[in-house]
């Protein structure tokens, strides 16, 4: 059986990931630190702690599973605190990509699968998103991203590394048979903040920016399902696998949803209204994030299957609702 070192494996996309590799046939290996990671979400094959800062530990993984591919997903994801704290970001997200292909490198691995972003683009001239639109990242967090994306194409070239940069719009939802889900401490996405409003966890939601010039005033998104996105990487490592050349392209569905609707949606799904608290925009929030999804299509025959958000909800409401421990208040 093939084996492909996830790093990240034990946080949100990288749990589902592993699902989707292990029901393909491959057996998943997860690198994760579990600072945001979760131990219990690493249910298809073997979790090695570790750092991608660990040059050494890394290797020893490497040389010891010996993966045909590696998919990284391993990172910083909250903007705001990348903004508070770029030195963090550029040293994890950054920093600790070099350190994971140099021993890629020394280990003779040459595939990777990175988990890039739709930030690379910052603010959008075009919407839906080409993946021609220029990247110009509007935050830490999004330029850590396009840098390594420069730095995969360069040793490329340089060296024979065959790479994939999947941007991903807003990743959402969870496993349809509620195995594993979005768990992130804090909690700052707006579908799991809804349900923590309607569920009474959080007193309310705020709604950031009700004066956007959109149709009904919030921000628009392409909210796309995490199982479609781990179809997408599968999909990815195995054209990587079958020869292909670096890329890099969007994951998204191709359509948009209003924060409103979105509100709406778990307002059906949930059957009890969403206490909102309408707040100014959130710094750095554009107004419309879409994906142009013709080329995803082209080259990997990906085509999101969750297109309606009541049922994107509805998977991410059933992962909500599974027995907890105890319920903290965020
Ligand atoms: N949003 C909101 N309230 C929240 C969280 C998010 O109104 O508590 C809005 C946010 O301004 C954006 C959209 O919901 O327009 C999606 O935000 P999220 O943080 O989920 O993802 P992002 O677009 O930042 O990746």
């Amino acid at each position: 059986m093939s084996r492909i070192l996830v790093t990240g494996g034990a946080g949100y996309i990288g749990s589902h990931a592993c699902k989707t590799l292990a029901a393909n046939g491959f057996e998943p290996v997860s690198f994760d630190n579990l600072v945001y990671g979760h131990r219990d979400a690493v249910k298809w094959g073997p979790l090695e702690e570790g750092d991608i800062t660990d040059r050494e530990r890394i290797s020893e993984v490497l040389g010891r599973y010996k993966p045909v591919a590696v998919m990284h997903f391993a990172a910083y994801a909250y903007v705001g605190e990348s903004v508070q704290d770029p030195a963090k970001y550029y040293a994890n997200n950054v920093g600790g990509s070099l350190t994971l292909l140099a021993a890629m490198r020394n280990a003779g691995i040459n595939k990777i699968v990175f988990s890039s972003s739709c930030a690379t683009y910052g603010v959008p001239e075009h919407v839906p998103i080409v993946e021609t639109e220029k990247q110009a990242p509007i935050n830490p967090y999004g330029m850590t991203k396009l840098i390594v994306e420069n730095v995969l194409r360069d040793y490329g070239t340089a060296y024979g590394l065959r790479s994939a940069s999947l941007r991903y719009f807003n990743a959402c939802g969870a496993d349809p048979d509620a195995e594993i889900g979005e768990d992130h401490d804090p909690e700052t996405h707006l579908i799991p903040r809804a349900m923590m409003a309607v569920s009474g966890e959080i007193p309310e939601l705020d709604l950031f920016g009700t004066d956007y010039d959109t149709p009904d005033g919030t921000c628009i998104r392409d909210y796309v399902h995490v199982t479609d996105l781990a179809d997408a990487h599968v999909k990815a490592l195995q054209r990587l696998l079958d020869g292909g050349q670096t890329f890099g392209l969007n994951l998204g569905t191709g359509s948009g949803f209003s924060v409103r609707e979105v509100i709406a949606a778990v307002e059906r799904v949930s059957e009890r209204k969403v206490p909102v608290n309408e707040q100014p925009r959130r710094a750095g929030d554009p107004p419309v994030l879409v994906a142009d999804v013709a080329q995803a299509k082209r080259v990997l025959d990906f085509e999101a299957r969750f297109t309606d958000i009541d049922e994107i909800v509805n998977t991410a409401w059933n992962w909500h609702q599974r027995p907890r421990p105890q319920q903290s208040v965020r």
